[in-house]
């Protein structure tokens, strides 16, 4: 896939259209694929091992992780990430992150527990999450900047330790 389909690919909030954006979060595979091609592509071609740091990998479809062909890594595509671990529906959270886009008028924890039918606890915890990850740089708030963000605080996390 030519990085501008990836491109094309993202979840922008506010250059998407509903019905584009509920097609890709049909379901959490589904999810969990888009996330795969904005990090490492479609067929891996952006793959880093975070062991031995080789860029060849394949994707294990059964286990939905990539292996590393060298040393054998296996790794979550969500690691490091702030999906990582969730306990919630992927799907609930590229909603979540879909209404939070500073575009749209600001969400009430009570309204994004509603509206995408978790705990009001939950709710706030993901609004937590998110807008920690956020930053400041909201402008340009998409999942591809998301997980950019993200794996740029991980590598500094890694560099401090
Ligand atoms: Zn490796």
């Amino acid at each position: 896939m030519p990085v501008s389909d990836i491109r094309d690919s993202t979840i922008h909030p506010a250059s998407t259209d509903l019905a584009i954006f509920y097609e890709r979060v049909r379901s959490d595979a589904a999810c969990l694929l888009h996330l795969k091609e904005l990090r490492w592509g479609a067929d891996l071609e952006r793959f880093c091992c975070p062991n031995c740091g080789s860029s060849k990998g394949w994707w294990l479809d059964r286990r939905q992780l990539a292996e590393c062909r060298v040393c054998g890594k296996q790794s979550s595509v969500t690691a490091g990430t702030v999906f990582h671990r969730v306990r919630t529906s992927l799907r609930k959270w590229f909603c979540a992150v879909y209404l939070l886009h500073p575009n749209r008028k600001r969400i009430t924890t009570m309204e994004l527990a509603k509206l995408i039918h978790v705990s009001y606890a939950t709710a706030w915890l993901m609004l937590k999450k998110l807008r920690s990850a956020m930053g400041t740089r909201i402008e340009d708030y998409g999942l591809e900047r998301l997980m950019r963000v993200n794996e740029a605080g991980q590598r500094q996390a890694a560099s401090t330790t």
